[in-house]
């Protein structure tokens, strides 16, 4: 399992809470000693056509720090994916987050659809033909639901529930859907744990979820498993529970 991180996601590019100072330093902390870290390049920007149109792009680019760390979290996305291709699992410890960047529009602390970026890549090489996305965020990923709308290959499955058990085996069985695919992907929030914002999720559920992908990705898809992370406000559990879902998802 190799940890994809950049020191420019370090940078507080504007003042939303995805991009709050000190957020990405405890989950680095957590993880340096027990993964090797790789540094992802930028991205093209015809890696980023595939999913937006060039007016977003156009858009975006408005303001250059955000444009820059953008397409390294964008890169970074991609690195995983292409890794979990070759058969080594990686996780895109990476900001800004991707899941609300629709092909022509964006909010939520999103700018670029990184895990969507990745996935078209895949495909238009023609590695994939089919992906399941879990998005276990605790919003909804409209972004990547709407990238993929009309792509019956890419299955996008965002698990909810008010008890952590029910949510727990909505996550089991989106995993034993019946459609094949070729790669996991993960669009990892942390912002449903119990010390955060949804208020429901404990530490060690995060080590399950990473379990279950891991024994489903052996099982359909040759071990072939990526994740990037997306929301996840609470400083203080950042850490444990980014690890606690590492070590569930790595071999
Ligand atoms: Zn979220």
């Amino acid at each position: 399992m190799k940890v994809i991180f950049h020191q420019r996601f370090y940078e507080v590019y504007t003042t939303d809470p995805a991009a709050a100072p000190g957020r990405m330093e405890p989950m680095v902390k957590a993880l340096e000693k027990e993964f090797e870290f790789v540094e992802p390049g930028p991205t093209s920007e015809r890696d980023i056509e595939r999913v937006h149109g060039r007016n977003h792009i156009q858009s975006v680019k408005r303001d250059l720090q955000v444009y820059e760390v953008g397409i390294l979290a964008a890169g970074g996305a991609i690195l995983a994916a292409e890794m979990a291709f070759e058969g080594e699992p990686a996780f895109g410890l990476i900001r800004p987050p991707g899941h609300h960047a629709s092909p022509h529009s964006c909010w939520g602390f999103c700018y670029f659809n990184n895990i969507a970026i990745a996935i078209k890549k895949l495909l238009s090489e023609g590695k994939i033909k089919a992906a399941l996305i879990l998005d276990f965020d605790l919003h909804y990923g409209d972004g990547t639901s709407n990238t993929f709308d009309g792509f019956p290959s890419i299955s996008y499955f965002h698990p909810e529930g008010t008890r952590g058990e029910e949510f727990l085996q909505q996550v089991e069985r989106c995993l034993q859907t019946e459609r094949p695919y070729d790669i996991i992907a993960i669009s990892a929030g942390f912002d449903r744990h119990e010390e955060d914002w949804g208020g429901l999720l404990k530490t060690e559920d995060y080590f399950a979820i990473g379990k279950w992908a891991k024994e489903a990705s052996i099982e359909r898809c040759q071990g072939r498993r990526f994740c990037v992370l997306e929301g996840g406000y609470n400083h203080s559990f950042l850490g444990r529970n980014v690890k606690s879902f590492l070590q569930g998802l790595s071999d």
